[in-house]
């Protein structure tokens, strides 16, 4: 179901008692920034609009979105000309495609404030308009003497990766595509879920149960990543409980940002069967192994293996990998796990 589209700046009601990822607690919906045109705001330079039926119809369930149109916001009217960057990649002008009006000092200005203000709304990533001077994530035209390159980032949406190199950022044409979709997703769900942890004053031994819980994820991101953790949870004892916390989320997030693979998958896989071993006869462990095997020879998307390991477990009643966030880090309704 779509959404009303909100003003900019403005955040679509929660849903009351939504339940997102069934081991995390409190606030669950994830909190995204979003340009606003992609929501369906005919806020663009020619009066229209990009809707992003993804964005709105499927994500939208588990998403408060917190839209942002910075040409708008910083004061330029609908229509509007329309805007390109020019000279240095690093630090471009914007100026009107016609008239070369200079717009430089406001978008720098606004982005500034505005970033800002999002500090305070505990956001959980955000998803940009691709191509855009203004929020545009990467490959931005920028010209130099008439020449355009595909190098550059817009204005408003630099500040904000300048600000927040942590959170989870994309662009909405990337999402087309199943595995960056997929890997987003499960970044947003794993910010979620730490922000949940951080909010609640955890003790250490709850930041090694939320250790323990991803453990399985995480390898599927990087084993090496993985490995740092493991050492940091267990030896962190001289920092003081905040700054532990503090520490662990930022290497936390950046495991996350390394992309998974086929081959890390099913690594992940094969250990969690590991662990099922003895629960099972024969003919399970082949069939389960079979399975595996198809997933790493992309016959079977990962959904296949992931759904008999989950049957085995939850029938066995499996300790210590029944309560792995691996086996479901997002939403089954979202079917991501049935592209990749
Ligand atoms: S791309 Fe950004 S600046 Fe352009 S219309 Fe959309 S939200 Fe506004």
């Amino acid at each position: 179901m779509a959404r009303d589209v909100p003003s900019a700046c403005a955040k679509v009601p929660l849903r009351a008692n939504r339940t997102i990822v069934p081991r995390s607690s409190p606030r669950q919906t994830l909190r995204l920034g979003v340009s606003s045109c992609l929501l369906g705001s005919k806020v663009r330079f020619d009066g229209g609009h990009k809707h992003d039926r993804f964005l709105t119809d499927t994500l939208g369930d588990y998403v408060e979105w917190v839209s942002v149109c910075p040409e708008v916001e910083a004061g330029m009217s609908i229509p509007r000309e329309s805007v390109r960057l020019v000279g240095s990649v690093d630090e471009p002008r914007m100026v009107g495609v016609r008239s070369e009006r200079d717009y430089t000092l406001r978008m720098r200005r606004f982005s500034a404030r505005r970033v800002r203000e999002l500090a305070t709304l505990d956001l959980d990533g955000y998803v940009f308009k691709k191509g855009s001077p203004s929020c545009g994530m990467e490959r931005v035209r920028v010209y130099q003497r008439g020449m355009p390159s595909r190098s550059g980032r817009g204005i408003f949406s630099a500040a904000f990766m300048a600000a927040y190199p942590l959170l989870p950022v994309e662009e909405e044409g990337r999402l087309n595509d199943p595995s960056l979709r997929e890997n987003f997703i499960e970044r947003l769900f794993a910010h979620r879920r730490w922000r949940i942890l951080v909010d609640g004053h955890p003790t250490r031994r709850d930041l090694i149960a939320f250790h323990t819980a991803h453990k399985y994820l995480l390898l599927a991101h990087s084993p090496e990543r993985y490995r740092a953790l493991g050492r940091f949870v267990a030896g962190h004892k001289r920092l003081r409980i905040q700054a532990a916390v503090g520490r662990y989320g930022a290497d936390f997030m950046a495991a996350f940002s390394v992309r998974t693979t086929r081959r890390k998958h099913t690594n992940a896989l094969q250990h969690i069967a590991g662990h099922c071993r003895e629960y099972l006869d024969h003919h399970d462990r082949a069939e389960l192994a079979q399975l595996i095997a198809d997933y790493h020879s992309g016959l079977v998307p990962l959904i296949v293996p992931i759904t008999l390991l989950r049957h085995h477990i939850a029938r066995n009643d499996i300790p210590y990998v029944s309560d792995q966030v691996y086996l479901q880090p997002h939403p089954k309704e979202l079917m991501l796990r049935n592209h990749v």
